[in-house]
C-alpha cells in the first residue's frame, strides 16, 4: 500500500498509510488526524505534508520513518 508523507503537530515527517474518510459523516478534521508520532512517541496531530513544499532529502527522510503497527 503507498504509504502517505504526513507532518505532525510536534515538527516531524514520516509517512504512514492514509485512509481517507469514507464516511462524510465523520467529523470534519478536514485532513488532519490524531495519531502517534513515531519519531518522538507523543500522540500528535498530524496532517498530510505538501511534497512539493519539501526538499528531497526532507522526503526521503520521511521515507525512512514508516511508522509500525501498534506493539
Ligand atoms: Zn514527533
Amino acid at each position: 500500500m503507498t504509504r502517505t508523507i504526513v507532518k505532525s503537530d510536534c515538527g516531524h515527517l514520516y509517512a504512514t498509510i492514509w485512509i481517507p474518510l469514507i464516511s462524510l459523516k465523520a467529523v470534519r478534521m478536514g485532513n488532519r488526524r490524531f495519531q502517534h508520532c513515531p519519531v518522538c512517541r507523543p500522540w500528535a496531530w498530524t496532517e498530510q505534508a505538501d511534497v512539493s513544499q519539501l526538499t528531497a532529502e526532507e522526503v526521503a527522510q520521511a521515507q525512512q520513518r514508516e511508522d509500525l503497527p501498534i506493539p
